[in-house]
């Protein structure tokens, strides 16, 4: 079949519904990867519809087309450079005007585009009425009324979509801002100065391009340089010499005054489309608003949100955990059962399913985690959240926006690093950037459920919260101390948006969730595998050891004196005897294993590490943990599946028995623990840290600070409790 192809982008505001009606679009033929040289996500997907081969393109959410955020910026350039054959601007027809600024703006650029009107339902049930007739009139697009979380209206979007990418559209002159009369005779007068002298060598809307120079947009200033050659320093004086112009008639910058004029325009454009009934209801998300963000509820509202969300993980997840392990320890038991004693078993055992195996049980945990964190995205909730930090975060010099980074670090430190694009300021980047990895991520939750379930019992669900808090506390305290040292500067002044709340979409809840549990799976499959087998090779070998006592033969020995003490016991007795027998076997058995591991070459390692982690209560297979850890945190848990767990089930009751009997104390655990929370990002993060700070100095900082923080922290709690307890 000979099918024809048509890209459409969808562009909108953020929490438009962008990503639902992609997703209700492609279904689950999408292709997530990065644009180019930025790490923001990118989302395509193909779907054969109406006889075309479409490929749909989702793009960053952006009020604007102005070049202020790396968002903007890809937006603005994919419909510029990549000239999808259609453009579908997805407006939030339940906040009409914040949305028009972006329709008009594509109105601008000579690009085919549509509008769906979507949440269609809320703006509906707030009693506002929208004539997409006049809509469609007065600005000459096709519009469409959508309800993406209810998949209505998309089909014909799909269709309008394509009716307009065939149709021959001519851009009409006439239906869109229009300027007052000064701005506009320097818009045509660039205009035709453009057109004289690039001859088309810039593959732009003149009228477009000419605004922009007016604006003084420091992007198109530059492609301007690239592409007109040698007339665009002239083309550049022309604009600068209009701008004057027009700074010296308004007295202000001609940007400013253009952004009046088009909110002016929008304002029309209102006044004609949109009737709102009198009887308009209450608004709920101001209501809710009252109670969530109130100076003395909303604070220990949010913590009490954070604190249910850690239950939850951790009462919930216990759960399908126990299943999990259940069928690991099946797995294991019945495959040391059927084969033969090599070391092919010990490497399938010991290495491959001991290690993954007690990564893999922390799935149902890491999901429960990312649905919470969809959930409170989804519903509005975390831009509250934000809002409600923001005076907190001026302590540090930071503001709210910056808290969003932080709480996303609760899931993965990786994303959450290049939230913090969205910051302007590059001290305030590099501030969010350092005090982020403090955030603990759900790599490391695997490491506190171990330990704390091993240690603190019922009280590991508070334990962990606490965990968490440091974490919070100890990042605050580290950005504080950095913007009066490091980083000076005042903080940029902004609006923090607050959506409305919506109901969530399961179906775009268990999206966002699976998302990151993929990331989850493939690590297991991958970096996880890779740490678990080293780690046991390196535990494994040399296998040549020469034992402090011939383990062989002493359990011979001792098997052979208690038969004989058997067979001449009373029946009374012989039960006890038998039983005595098999503790002494087991303790030779596992005495075997402790010398063979020590002896080994990942002993070795430890035993030169253990002298710098002894002062902190960890011992050296915990030390080895640690610095597997540095691969990816849930490593830490593997390496201590493999080092200490003796036998061979490997199931994670079995490690949580072998650490209460390794020696360790709650305090060591408390102190490994807090260790791992904060000392070095894994090595993702870490190459995060290189790219987004553009600097080797910030990611060796950033290292070396949480490093040693992460020992200091640890060595008063476990010295200091010690004494304590004492
Ligand atoms: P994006 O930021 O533009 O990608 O927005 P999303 O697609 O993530 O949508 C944000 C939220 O709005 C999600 O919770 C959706 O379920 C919800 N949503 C999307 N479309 C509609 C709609 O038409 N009506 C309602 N009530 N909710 C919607
Ligand atoms: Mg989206």
């Amino acid at each position: 079949m000979n099918q024809k192809h048509l890209s459409i982008a969808l562009a909108g505001n953020p929490n438009s519904g962008k990503t639902t009606i992609f997703n209700n679009m492609t279904g689950t033929r999408q292709k997530v990867g990065n644009w180019p040289g930025v790490t923001v996500e990118k989302k395509e997907g193909n779907v054969k519809k109406f006889g075309y081969d479409l490929k749909i393109i989702d793009l960053p959410g952006t009020y604007s087309l102005t070049p202020f955020t790396i968002e903007e910026i890809i937006a603005r350039d994919f419909v510029l450079e990549e000239r999808p054959d259609v453009v579908i601007d997805i407006i939030d027809a339940s906040n009409l005007e914040r949305s028009l600024y972006l329709a008009t703006q594509f109105r601008e650029i000579d690009c085919k585009v549509l509008f769906a009107l979507n949440m269609a339902d809320v703006s509906r049930s707030r009693g506002f009425k929208i004539d997409d007739k006049k809509l469609s009139e007065l600005l000459d697009v096709p519009v469409v009324f959508t309800v993406g979380n209810k998949n209505q209206g998309i089909d014909t979007l799909l269709e309008k979509a394509i009716e307009l990418a065939e149709s021959s559209y001519e851009i009409p002159q006439k239906r869109r801002v229009n300027y007052s009369k000064d701005i506009e005779n320097s818009i045509s007068s660039l205009k035709s100065f453009l057109e004289n002298w690039t001859q088309g060598s810039i593959p732009y809307n003149t009228r477009w391009t000419a605004i922009k120079l007016l604006e003084d947009d420091k992007i198109v200033k530059k492609r301007v340089l690239n592409k007109a050659g040698e007339n665009s320093r002239e083309i550049l004086q022309q604009a600068q010499t209009h701008r004057n112009f027009l700074v010296d008639r308004f007295d202000d910058d001609p940007e400013i005054v253009m952004t009046d004029e088009r909110y002016g325009f929008i304002a029309g454009i209102i006044k004609e489309v949109l009737t709102t009934s009198t009887k308009q209801r209450i608004d709920i998300s101001r209501n809710i608003d009252l109670v969530l963000t109130n100076r003395f509820l909303g604070f220990p509202i949010f913590i009490f949100f954070i604190w249910a969300m850690f239950q939850l993980t951790f009462s919930l997840g216990a759960y399908p955990m126990e299943w999990i392990d259940m069928g690991v320890t099946f797995v294991s038991k019945s495959l040391a059962h059927v084969l033969p004693n090599t070391l092919f078993k010990d490497f399938l055992l010991n290495g491959v399913i001991a290690g993954v195996g007690s990564v893999a049980i922390f799935l149902p945990n890491i999901l429960i985690l990312f649905f919470c964190i969809a959930l409170f995205e989804d519903t509005g909730y975390m831009s509250r959240a934000a809002f409600l930090m923001d005076k907190i975060m001026h302590l540090i010099g930071l503001h709210g926006k910056s808290f969003i980074p932080m709480l996303m670090g609760f899931g993965c430190n990786v994303p959450a690093i290049m939230a913090s694009r969205t910051l302007e300021s590059e001290k305030d980047r590099t501030l969010t950037i350092l005090i982020t990895p403090f955030m603990s991520c759900s790599a490391k939750l695997p490491v506190y459920i171990v330990l704390a379930g091993a240690f603190f019992g019922a009280r590991a669900g508070t334990v962990i919260f606490g965990i968490y808090l440091a974490g919070i506390i100890l990042s605050i305290v580290t950005g504080r101390l950095f913007r009066s040292t490091l980083l000076r500067g005042a903080d940029a002044p902004f609006v923090m948006e607050l959506p409305p709340y919506r109901a969530p979409m399961i179906k775009s809840l268990l999206i966002h969730m699976w998302d990151r549990g993929k990331i989850f799976l493939k690590k297991m499959g991958g970096v996880i595998l890779v740490g678990s087998v080293v780690v046991w090779t390196l535990s494994a070998f040399p296998n040549n050891i020469s034992y402090s006592l011939d383990y062989n033969s002493k359990i011979a020995e001792v098997k052979a004196s208690y038969r004989a003490e058997i067979e001449t016991a009373r029946e009374s007795d012989k039960k006890l005897l038998a039983k005595q027998l098999d503790i002494e076997v087991a303790e030779l058995i596992k005495a075997k294993k402790a010398e063979k591991a020590e002896k080994s070459f990942m002993g070795r390692i430890g035993k030169v590490l253990a002298p710098v982690f002894a002062p902190i209560g960890i011992d050296w297979r915990g030390s080895i943990a640690l610095l597997t850890g540095f691969v990816a945190k849930e490593i830490v848990v593997s390496t201590m599946g493999i080092l200490y767990v003796a036998d061979e089930t490997g199931d994670s009751s079995a490690l949580k028995n072998a650490l209460l009997s390794s020696g360790m104390t709650p305090l060591g655990a408390l102190a490994m623990m807090v260790f791992v929370l904060l000392y070095m990002p894994c090595l993702a993060t870490v190459a995060a840290i290189r790219r987004e700070t553009g600097s080797f100095k910030w990611m060796i900082f950033s290292v070396v600070y949480s490093t040693s923080l992460a020992w200091s922290v640890a060595f008063c709690i476990y010295q200091g409790g010690t004494l304590l307890l004492a």
